[in-house]
């Protein structure tokens, strides 16, 4: 039995498979129409999140399973004080499978390490949010049918958005596909994914803060929100905002058979008028996520006819520290009986991460006390 925490739990050659099943439900529905008989899907969302309830509820009931929904933290025993483990605890006793969502970064580990059942992470803070990347993925095979050769280009906020770090990881496991970086000298992609996934993969980048002079060489545009409470220098966004701003006329110089994402909710970075460009994908894209969460729902049904439960530390070098990561989105700020857990990058690197909510640990008094952990 095991969980969905990251999109990098998955291989690629599982996520191709995945992507496999859900063409084959597009094709032939009714040959799944009761495959999750008797299953029960918990949705715990501790974080309002519609949508992606609501794909999830989908997803189920077209499996022709059924579905317990808590879809509000003040309403849950969360709210008076019970931890994400004792809660899933509870859970697993009702449900077969939960699919969480909760504000808290890690959250999804602590409940995928405690319950009796398969966990999806369906968004943990800006951690991770893997069954989005499975849509991404999903909607660019569908139309163009391979990932081989593709430029893919990233427009937007690509420091905090957690979907384009997740996509780019993803994509790194697919030969030739070059990626193209579009921001604000602000809002650059990290370079512990620049060095620690694009550079390590030997991808082909460039970057650069010109959309419209990018634009006519990209096969896939994928568009994120830019938002105002990133930027320190209200003059720099008001300058910058209008030139991420995806418009009918500039999709005049986009590809013929360019193919436009967007993670959604937007805002404005897509004009309405681009909705009816048969290049627009971006609804395609929210479809495309059912039929991956039914592909996802049901290879982890299969796997945990498997009791014995994946170790996720198996294999790491683990620290226990004596404080914390620090960061004050992490579940062991909150759920302070939690291990201070950390774990190293690469095999003998002194970088540590903490295991939660994988922030790297920049605190020196973390280790002034530690032990390590034997490996399993
Ligand atoms: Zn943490």
């Amino acid at each position: 039995m095991r969980s969905l925490i990251d999109i990098t739990d998955l291989t690629r050659d599982e996520i191709d498979e995945m992507m496999a099943v859900a063409a084959d439900i597009i094709n032939r529905p009714e040959e799944y129409s009761d495959k999750c008989k008797g299953k029960k899907i918990a949705t715990l969302f501790f974080e309002p999140s519609t949508r992606t309830r609501l794909s999830f509820e989908a997803a189920m009931y077209e499996l022709g399973g059924n579905v317990l929904s808590v879809a509000s933290e003040s309403l849950s025993s969360v709210a008076k004080g019970e931890s994400v483990s004792d809660t899933v605890r509870v859970i697993s006793s009702y449900a077969d499978i939960i699919a969480m969502r909760s504000a808290k970064e890690g959250a999804a580990f602590v409940a995928a390490d405690s319950a009796r059942v398969p966990v999806i992470n369906a968004g943990d803070g800006g951690h991770c949010h893997p069954t989005q990347t499975l849509a991404d993925l999903f909607t660019i095979y569908r139309e163009k049918g391979t990932f081989d050769g593709l430029t893919v280009g990233f427009c937007g906020d690509l420091k905090y958005g957690r979907t384009v770090h997740s996509l780019i990881a993803a994509l790194s496991r697919y030969k030739n596909v070059k990626i193209t970086l579009i921001s604000p000298a602000e809002l650059k992609l990290p370079d512990y994914v620049k060095t620690g996934v694009i550079k390590k993969a030997g991808m082909v980048y460039t970057e650069t803060d010109d959309f419209e002079k990018s634009l006519p060489e990209l096969d896939i545009i994928y568009m994120t929100r830019i938002q105002r409470e990133r930027f320190e220098d209200r003059a720099e966004y008001e300058r910058l905002k209008d030139s991420y701003i995806l418009t009918a006329e500039k999709m005049r110089s986009a590809k013929k058979d360019a193919c436009v994402l967007h993670p959604l909710p937007r805002v404005n970075e897509i004009s309405v008028k681009v909705d009816a460009d048969p290049r627009a994908c971006y609804f395609k894209q929210v479809e495309n996520g059912k039929y991956m969460r039914m592909a996802l729902i049901l290879k982890l049904l299969e796997e945990s006819k498997d009791p014995v439960k994946e170790d996720l530390l198996k294999g790491q070098e683990i620290v226990v520290g004596k404080t914390g990561c620090g960061n004050p989105r992490c579940i062991s700020q909150t759920e302070r009986e939690l291990e201070k857990l950390f774990k190293a990058v690469d095999e003998g690197s002194k970088v540590y991460r903490c295991v939660y909510c994988e922030k790297r640990a920049e605190t020196p008094q973390v280790f002034r006390h530690y032990e390590i952990k034997p490996k399993k």
